[in-house]
């Protein structure tokens, strides 16, 4: 076989065989294939796309470039992901919840890209914890614990690694196709037996408006599906931030919070609940989907999952005490600054992608892959979609490492906000469910 005929033929328009796509892996891995002949190939994909039976057999031959996990263990093996929002720190609170109920959850979770927060950077923020443990300790602490939240270990689909660095700097990373057998080669690659998927759409997700988020949820859940792992999906509102704060430790201790039941974000909690749910009853471990929320909601309301995820903090390095002594373990921002409204009115539209550009500049995010994170800054008490305001009501709070920062946050904040006479409709949080 040779690279430029396989280039060529999906470049006219044909459907490749497992073979072709098996061998143009191989080559991506062992970089026997080209730079060149790899963003060609990308380009031929993004304009020609690629057939169900193309994506499966592409996302399974970059699973299958690296180690796959195999377990045996006495409940199912599951996963969450989330295609990228602001404030969207769900994770933190679903692992424990999940474990509680049963399941074993190695959460093989990102860093932040662009305007998004990355679980990574959340969980850096904990002092001692080791993000990115060796196999053999994800496998300890699943089985002892019932779920890790970690990094990708190096040996990870390393096919991904080399595509995405490519397509990064050929104008490819957009293609639908090419995104599905991204994110589930990576998840597939934890040996899962169940996955939902939360697809955010809206003003802070990277799907804007819903046929995007319908065709990225249709495409993974197809392609999951066809991979033998199953699957499904809730296309949820990112209109606004889903925790009432964004930032990296600042959204660590509002998981603490939530966990401990001190203060629980409504939108939030429901978006956790109701993956859970579905998850639970994809797994076999509900009777349906109500019956999942329900055994969800008792894994928080027991303290049950709160206990899970001390342990878990515990066991991959952090303070024994992190639940009851977050706050003096969490950094904490040397200025905050409040940002209040500056007319009466409703709060009718906010810019959310914005807010997480506001969170990158204070410097809880990357410019360029290399940028160190400060953890500690970030938006606290950001007011919701709906909310009335007075001249004098909060915004926000600004966390920053420096007054100039702040304001340089400040106009951010208050250009991503709408405040007018009009109250605004209220958004369907779980917008749809694809199976
Ligand atoms: N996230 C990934 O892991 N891969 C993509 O291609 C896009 C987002």
């Amino acid at each position: 076989m040779l690279a430029q005929e396989i280039i060529a033929q999906k470049r006219d328009g044909g459907t490749l065989s497992n073979e072709q796509i098996r061998f143009m892996v191989e080559g991506l891995t062992s970089e026997t294939i080209s730079e060149g002949q790899v963003a060609a190939f990308a380009m031929a994909v993004f304009f020609r796309g690629m057939e169900l039976s193309e994506r499966v057999a592409l996302t399974l031959a970059m699973r299958d470039s690296g180690s796959v996990l195999s377990w045996d263990l006495p409940g199912p093996v599951v996963d969450k992901h989330s295609s990228g929002g602001v404030g969207d720190n769900v994770s933190l609170m679903l692992a424990p919840a999940l474990a509680a109920c049963g399941a074993y959850v190695p959460m093989i979770s990102g860093r932040g890209l662009g305007h998004t927060g990355g679980t990574l950077d959340k969980l850096d923020a904990i002092p001692g914890y080791v993000s990115q443990p060796d196999e053999e300790t994800i496998t300890k602490v699943v089985r002892n614990v019932g779920c890790a939240v970690i990094g990708q270990t190096p040996n990870v689909a390393p096919a991904d690694r080399r595509f995405y660095g490519i397509r990064d700097v050929t104008g490819t990373v957009e293609s639908v196709d090419l995104i599905t057998a991204s994110i589930l080669s990576k998840k597939l690659a934890a040996g899962l037996q169940g996955l939902v998927l939360d697809v955010k759409c809206g003003s802070g997700a990277f799907m804007s408006n819903l046929d995007d988020a319908r065709a990225l949820a249709r495409s993974l859940v197809d392609v999951a599906n066809g991979a033998g792992c199953p699957t499904r999906a809730l296309i949820t509102d990112m209109n606004e931030p889903l925790a009432s704060c964004a930032g990296n430790a600042i959204e660590t201790a509002n998981a603490v919070r939530f966990l401990r039941g001190d203060e629980i974000d409504g939108r939030l909690y429901d978006v956790t609940v109701a993956l859970g749910g579905n998850l639970l009853a994809e797994c076999g471990l509900a009777e349906g989907r109500d019956d999942g929320a329900a055994k969800i909601r008792e894994a928080f309301s027991s303290g049950a999952a709160a206990e899970i995820f001390g342990r878990m903090v515990t066991e991959l390095g952090g303070p024994s005490d992190f639940m009851e002594g977050f706050e003096g373990h969490l950094a904490r921002a040397p200025v905050v600054h409040e940002v209040t409204a500056d007319q009466s009115g409703f709060v009718d539209a906010i810019d959310t992608f914005a807010l997480g550009m506001a969170v990158v500049e204070l410097g809880g995010g990357r410019r360029r892959a290399s940028d160190k994170i400060d953890p500690s800054v970030g938006l606290l008490h950001c007011a919701g979609l709906g909310g009335w305001m007075e001249p004098d009501t909060p915004l926000v709070l600004i966390h920053a490492a420096s007054h100039a920062d702040a304001e340089k946050a400040e106009q951010r904040v208050r250009n991503a906000y709408s405040i007018s006479d009009t109250c605004p409709p209220e958004n369907p949080l779980i917008i749809e469910r694809v199976t």
